[in-house]
C-alpha cells in the first residue's frame, strides 16, 4: 500500500463533488478543487479556485430585505482543458464509453491524476492521463500536463486551452438565492504567440485577480508545430491548438499558468507579472522537480509515522497534505486566516471562525512561522474588533463569530433550513468565545516559540485588549460575590438563547467563563514577560490602568462557574432546567441525528429547550488545558474539583452531544485518552473518517473541515504522545490507545529540529544536529534533560494511558 495515494477506481457521478475536494491542489496561496480539466460547472462539477484574502460582498435582496454577505470568491477557471477529436464535440465523461477510469490523489505532492482509456461514438479508443498540480516552489504557479494517446485511430485533433471568467459562486446549493456574481470583467490578452491571459476584478472589493496560460504540444522532447487560433470575450479566451496524431504515438499536451491578484506583495500590476511569469516557466517536469522538493522540505518537518496502522497511517497523511494546501510556508507572507472550510469550496463563504484553535497545535510545534502569520491576520483587525466592541458598549477588542476580508463580523443573521426550507435566524455571532480563542492560540504559540519578538510587536496587544473586552462584557454579582458574563453561547450552537426567550444568549456558559478566568490570569503573565520600557509604552498607548489589571486578578479568582447535580460542570445557569431528549426516540426515527437542530426546528420544535448539544462545549475545558491546571484554575476560583469532576462531566455530555460539528469527535477523542482510551480511539477513527467518507452526508464536497484535519494531528501529538509544554520545557506523557504500537515524528520545539520516538516503554528524543540550534529541554514526569544539537536522550515511560 502506497500510504501517500488516494485512489478511485471508476467514475461516479454521485461523488464526484467529494472527490474534487479531496483531490484539490493548493499551495496555502490558492487552491484548485480535483476537477476535470474538460468539465465545466454543473450538477456533478464543479472547477472551483479560490485564494485566501480574496473576499467580495454582495448584497441579495430577500423577502424586500437586504442580505449583505460576504464570500470567498470562486476565481476564474484556469483548468479549462478540452479535447476535440475529428472535429466533433468535445470528450467528457458523459459523451464517451469509459474503458478504464482512475482518480488519484499523491498526497505527498498534492499531484491531481487521471488516468483514462475511452472509446468515442465512432470507435475511436483513445488513453489519456492527467497530472496537475499548484506549485510549492513557486507560489502563483500552477501546471497540467496531459498524455494523449491514440490507441486504433490516427488524425487531427484540438485542444481548448481557456481561461474562463464566467464563474459564479454556486458551489453550495443552499446559498444559491444568495448573490453569486463577484466578478466583473476587464478583458482578455494575448502575448506572443501562445500565452492567453485574462483579467478579472471583484465587484465590490475591487481586487483584481490575473491569470495567464500557455499551452504546448510535445512529442518526446520536442515541441510540435501547431496550428492557433484563438476567441476571446471580455470574460472568457481560448486558444485552439490543433495538430495531427497517430495511433500508438503519444503526445503531451502542456498548460502551465500562472495566477496574481492585487494583494501580491512585490508585483507590478497582476496582468502583466501573471504574463512575464507564464513566459518564463519551463516545462511541466522541471516545474514538478521543484513543487516536490517544497512537498519534501514540508515532509520533513510535518510527518507522523505509526508502525502498524496503516489505514490511520495513510489518513493522518492525508489530513497533513491538506491542511498544508490552505496553510503553507508561502501563508505566512500573506494576509490570511484559516478558513475553516480550507480552500476546497464555498461552504461558510470562506469565512474565518475559531477554528485556527485546531490548526495551530500542530504548526506550533513544526513550522511556527506559518501560525506567527495566521495570528498576524488577526492582528491587523485589531482596529476592527475594537470598533466592534466600542459599537456594541465593550472595551477592548471584539473579535467576530466570523471574519473574512476587514474582520468585521461577517456572520450572517439568518440562515436557511434545508430540512424546512425556511430561512431562520441566525443567532450565531453571540459565540463571543471566539475571543477566548484567539487568545488561547497567542499563548501557546508564546509558549512553543518563546518568539518574544512577536508577544512584544502584536501578541501582547491581543492579550490585553481581548482580556479588557472580556472584563468590560463581565459584571460583578454582589450577591454571589462573582464575576458574570450575560448574553453570550458557547460552542455548543444547539443552544442559542433561553427556550422562548426573544433576545439571544444564555447566562454564564461555563467554559467562556472559565476561559475567562484563565485569560485575566495570563494577561498578566504575557504583560510581565515584555521589557519594562516596552511594558509601559504599551500600557500607554492603550490606556491600560491598574486599576483594570487589579479586577483581572480579581475576575481570575471570582468568575462565577454553574454546576448541577453531583459536581456536573453546567454547560451555562439554568441548563439544569431544561428537558431531557429521548435519544432512542429520535434516532429510531431519523437515522443520523448529528444535526437535531435542523431536524427540532422542522418538527416545530426548538433545540434550545432540551439538554442536548451539537459538539463538545464544557467539555473543551478537558481537551484544551491538562487535567492538573484545570484544578488549579478551579482552586483558584475557590470551587471543588474532584479527581472525578472531569470524567463525570465528560461522561455526562458525551451522552448528551449528537456531534454536528466534526469538531465534536476529536474534542471527545482527546478528552476520553485518559479515562477511556477505547472510546478515544473509536471517536479519534470517526474524526479520521469526516472528511474521506463525508460522514456528514455531503458536507466535505463543499469544502474540507480544516479543524478536523488538523484536530486529528493534534489528539496524535498533543493527546496520544502527551506534548505540553511548562515553565520552557516540552513534556511528554503518552496516552498510546491499544492499538497505537508506538509512533514516530519530527518536531520542532523554540528553533530546535527534534525527532521523537516512542517504542514500547523508550522515549528518544534526538535534537538533529544541525550546528546551529540552540539546546532545548524536554522532560518526562520529573525528569527532565538538556538536549544541545546533536544530543540524545532516551526515558521510560508508561505509554498506555492510566485513568485519571
Ligand atoms: C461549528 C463551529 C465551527 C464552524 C466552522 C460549525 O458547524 O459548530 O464550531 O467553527 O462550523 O467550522
Amino acid at each position: 500500500m502506497n500510504d501517500f495515494l488516494l485512489v478511485y477506481d471508476g467514475f461516479d457521478p454521485a461523488e464526484e463533488g467529494l472527490r474534487e475536494a479531496l483531490t484539490s491542489t493548493g499551495n496555502g496561496y490558492f487552491c484548485t478543487r480535483g476537477t476535470a480539466e474538460w468539465e465545466d460547472a454543473d450538477d456533478t462539477h464543479y472547477p472551483g479556485t479560490y485564494a485566501h484574502g480574496v473576499y467580495n460582498r454582495e448584497t441579495t435582496i430577500m423577502g424586500g430585505r437586504p442580505v449583505p454577505n460576504e464570500d470567498l470568491v470562486n476565481l476564474p477557471n484556469w483548468l479549462a482543458l478540452k479535447l476535440r477529436i475529428e472535429g466533433e464535440e468535445p470528450f467528457r465523461l458523459g459523451n464517451v464509453e469509459l474503458l478504464a477510469y482512475r482518480h488519484e490523489y499523491d498526497a505527498r505532492s498534492a499531484l491531481v491524476i487521471r488516468e483514462l482509456r475511452f472509446r468515442d461514438r465512432a470507435g475511436r479508443e483513445t488513453r489519456l492521463s492527467s497530472r496537475r498540480f499548484a506549485s510549492m516552489d513557486r507560489m502563483h504557479q500552477a501546471a497540467i500536463v496531459w498524455q494523449l494517446e491514440p490507441e486504433n485511430w490516427s488524425g487531427r485533433v484540438e485542444v481548448v486551452s481557456a481561461l474562463d471568467g464566467r464563474v459564479l459562486n454556486r458551489g453550495v446549493a443552499r446559498y444559491r438565492q444568495l448573490e453569486g456574481r463577484h466578478l466583473d470583467p476587464q478583458g482578455p490578452r494575448i502575448y506572443g504567440a501562445d500565452v492567453i491571459a485574462l483579467k478579472t476584478r471583484t465587484r465590490q472589493s475591487r481586487i483584481e485577480v490575473a491569470e495567464a496560460a500557455r499551452t504546448r504540444v510535445y512529442r518526446g522532447d520536442e515541441e510540435l508545430a501547431v496550428a492557433r487560433s484563438t476567441y476571446q470575450t471580455e470574460d472568457y479566451i481560448q486558444q485552439v491548438l490543433a495538430f495531427d496524431v497517430h495511433a500508438g504515438a503519444p503526445v503531451r499536451v502542456e498548460k502551465i499558468a500562472a495566477l496574481y491578484t492585487s494583494r501580491d506583495r512585490a508585483i507590478s500590476e497582476p496582468l502583466q507579472n501573471a504574463a512575464k511569469s507564464v513566459a518564463r516557466y519551463r516545462t511541466f517536469d522541471e516545474a514538478y522537480v521543484g513543487h516536490a522538493r517544497a512537498w519534501d522540505e514540508l515532509w520533513e518537518v510535518c510527518d507522523v509515522r505509526l508502525p502498524r496502522e496503516e489505514r490511520v497511517q495513510f489518513r493522518l497523511r492525508l489530513h497533513i497534505s491538506h491542511v498544508l494546501q490552505v496553510c503553507s510556508r508561502l501563508t505566512a507572507h500573506h494576509d490570511a486566516g484559516v478558513p475553516a472550510r480550507g480552500l476546497n469550496g464555498e461552504a461558510y463563504r470562506g469565512h474565518v471562525f475559531w477554528d485556527e484553535l485546531y490548526v495551530y497545535p500542530f504548526l506550533n510545534l513544526r513550522l511556527p512561522l506559518i501560525t506567527r502569520g495566521l495570528i498576524l491576520y488577526r492582528y491587523r483587525r485589531i482596529a476592527e474588533a475594537r470598533a466592534a466592541a466600542r459599537e456594541a458598549g465593550y472595551q477592548g477588542a471584539m473579535y467576530p463569530w466570523q471574519a473574512g476580508s476587514d474582520g468585521q463580523e461577517e456572520a450572517q443573521v439568518v440562515h436557511l433550513n434545508p430540512l424546512s426550507g425556511r430561512w431562520e435566524p441566525d443567532l450565531s455571532r453571540n459565540q463571543r468565545h471566539v475571543n477566548a480563542a484567539i487568545f488561547y492560540t497567542v499563548w501557546r504559540y508564546h509558549q512553543a516559540t518563546n518568539d518574544l519578538d512577536f508577544l512584544r510587536d502584536c501578541g501582547a496587544e491581543m492579550m490585553l485588549e481581548i482580556a479588557r473586552f472580556w472584563s468590560s462584557i463581565a459584571h460583578f454579582n454582589r450577591e454571589r460575590d462573582r464575576w458574570e458574563i450575560h448574553g453570550v453561547m458557547g460552542p455548543d450552537e444547539f443552544h442559542e438563547k433561553y427556550p422562548g426567550a426573544a433576545e439571544g444568549g444564555l447566562r454564564n456558559n461555563a467554559y467562556t467563563n472559565v476561559m475567562v478566568a484563565w485569560i485575566c490570569e495570563t494577561a498578566q503573565k504575557g504583560l510581565d514577560l515584555l521589557p519594562a520600557s516596552r511594558r509601559r509604552a504599551l500600557r500607554a498607548r492603550i490606556g491600560l490602568t491598574d486599576e483594570e489589571l487589579g479586577r483581572w486578578e480579581e475576575m481570575s479568582r471570582k468568575m462565577f462557574v454553574p454546576f448541577h447535580g453531583d459536581g456536573i460542570i453546567s454547560q451555562f445557569e439554568g441548563y439544569e432546567d431544561l428537558e431531557e431528549l429521548d435519544w432512542d426516540a429520535y434516532r429510531a426515527k431519523y437515522g443520523n441525528i448529528q444535526r437535531l437542530d435542523r431536524i427540532l426546528r422542522a418538527e416545530g420544535d426548538d433545540p434550545n429547550r432540551y439538554k442536548l448539544a451539537k459538539q463538545a462545549d464544557t467539555v473543551m475545558l478537558f481537551f484544551l488545558f491538562p487535567d492538573y491546571e484545570l484544578r488549579r484554575l478551579f482552586e483558584r476560583l475557590g470551587y471543588d474539583y474532584t479527581p472525578d469532576t472531569a470524567r463525570k462531566t465528560i461522561d455526562y455530555y458525551d451522552r448528551r452531544t449528537s456531534h454536528g460539528s466534526t469538531l465534536s469527535f476529536v474534542v471527545h477523542a482527546g478528552v476520553l485518552a485518559g479515562i477511556d482510551p477505547e472510546s478515544s480511539w473509536e471517536r479519534f477513527l470517526v474524526a479520521l473518517e469526516s472528511d474521506i467518507g463525508d460522514i456528514q452526508g455531503g458536507t466535505t464536497p463543499e469544502g474540507i473541515h480544516m479543524g478536523v484535519m488538523s484536530g486529528t494531528l493534534d489528539v496524535i501529538q498533543r493527546i496520544y504522545l502527551g506534548t505540553e509544554i511548562r515553565d520552557g520545557v516540552l513534556y511528554f506523557e503518552p496516552r498510546l490507545p491499544d492499538r497505537l504500537d508506538g509512533l514516530s515524528l519530527p518536531l520542532q520545539f523554540r528553533g530546535t529540529p527534534l525527532t521523537v520516538t516512542l517504542e514500547g516503554s523508550e522515549l528518544t528524543v534526538v535534537a538533529l544536529s544541525d550546528g546551529l540550534s540552540a539546546s532545548v529541554r524536554v522532560g518526562v514526569g520529573d525528569e527532565v534533560r538538556e538536549l544541545a544539537s546533536g544530543d540524545r536522550c532516551t526515558f521510560t515511560v508508561a505509554a498506555r494511558a492510566g485513568a485519571i
